[in-house]
């Protein structure tokens, strides 16, 4: 740290993303990322013309990719909001929205972005143990008296909560902000997305990272009212108005018109994860029901972090966190049939 650093920021505890490595090629079941392409519509919308547009700044509104999303979403473009990567609309969305002084409620296990952002804007957080099973638990996230983050189904655990029971908690909290992290809903979770026009207070934050191929693309979409929206705008245009570039416009864009070839690969993800689950329950593994693009696993007799360094010895990557709450179980991304397959005979050899 040097002496010019604002010593606001000093004790600052920052995110670690998960590894990605440069020294040799992993099986990568670490960070989540599809292990299908983008769409071909996708390849052919970045062309040499689009490249040598580049000089050109890149619309500042981003109209037709809001466009296209209000349309495949139901919803009017002025309930439409886009940026570089959901991370980007989170940091957002804590600085707008959490109060002043700022204050906001999140699980104990859950993303953990939201406690850096929470740190870096000087809020206050409102850590709520998840339960023993690992699920969120509706009656802690009433009547809060602050703004609210959860993720649904929830990050590194993979559990999701019905449409109703997170209706529960938006309806409750009617004079704060209730951010929906929605990062892995296409992979069988229910959306509230159909909440958004009874719920001015309701913001869906999803993103063409995981179910989209697109994660080195960053593109991230936020839904909610008009009201919402045009907060989040006033911090885009404070921040940097050119927040989505042209490249990555045109590829959102287009993966929105190939909805059939991304429906398709989440199906095949669910039915892999289906088996995934079933081979490691046979090897003795706790594995915590998902709905999303991973599983969340743990070994009775071998500890977490040796299953973690002995799979990458071995080319295997998956992600480990420290917390002591999940500190025994690795969070494994859901990859093609052919790497969960390579990843179960790993472990029936480490187990
Ligand atoms: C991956 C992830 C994000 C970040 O997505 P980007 O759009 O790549 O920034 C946000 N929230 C959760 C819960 C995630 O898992």
């Amino acid at each position: 740290m040097s002496r010019f650093l604002n010593p606001r920021f000093e004790t600052l505890e920052v995110y670690t993303p998960g590894e990605q490595p440069q020294d040799q090629v992993y099986t990568k079941l670490n960070t989540n990322e599809s292990p299908y392409p983008a769409a071909p519509e996708v390849v052919a919308a970045i062309d040499a013309e689009q490249v040598r547009n580049l000089r050109l700044y890149s619309d500042p509104e981003c109209r037709p990719l809001i466009a296209k999303l209000a349309e495949v979403y139901g919803l009017s473009p002025a309930q439409v909001f886009v940026s570089n990567g959901s991370d980007d609309i989170l940091n957002f969305a804590f600085m707008a929205f959490s109060g002043q002084p700022g204050r906001a409620a999140f699980p104990d296990v859950t993303y953990g972005f939201y406690q850096v952002f929470a740190d870096l804007h000087q809020v206050t957080a409102t850590v709520i143990p998840l339960q023993p099973d690992f699920s969120v638990r509706v009656d802690d996230y009433l009547n809060l008296d602050q703004m609210i983050v959860l993720a649904n189904p929830n990050a590194q655990v993979g559990c999701a909560l019905p449409r109703q029971d997170m209706e529960r908690i938006i309806a409750s909290n009617p004079d704060h902000v209730v951010v929906v992290d929605e990062a892995y809903v296409d992979f069988g979770a229910e959306s509230c997305v159909p909440l958004i026009d009874h719920y001015p207070n309701l913001l869906v934050v999803q993103t063409f990272s995981k179910s989209r191929s697109l994660a080195g693309a960053r593109l991230g979409f936020a839904l909610g009212s008009a009201e919402l929206i045009a907060d989040l705008n006033r911090i885009k245009y404070s921040t940097n108005p050119y927040n989505v570039n042209r490249l990555t416009m045109a590829a959102g864009v287009a993966a929105l018109e190939a909805q059939a070839y991304y429906d398709a690969n989440s199906q095949k993800i669910q039915a892999t994860r289906a088996w995934t689950v079933r081979e490691l329950e046979r090897l003795g593994f706790t594995v915590i029901p998902s709905q999303a693009n991973f599983v969340l696993a743990g070994h009775s007799r071998v500890d977490g972090e040796t299953i973690y360094r002995e799979l990458k010895r071995r080319g295997i990557l998956v992600r480990h966190f420290t917390p002591v709450r999940i500190a025994n179980f690795n969070r494994i991304t859901i990859g093609s049939q052919e790497q969960m397959e390579l990843l179960v005979r790993t472990l029936g050899e480490l187990v």
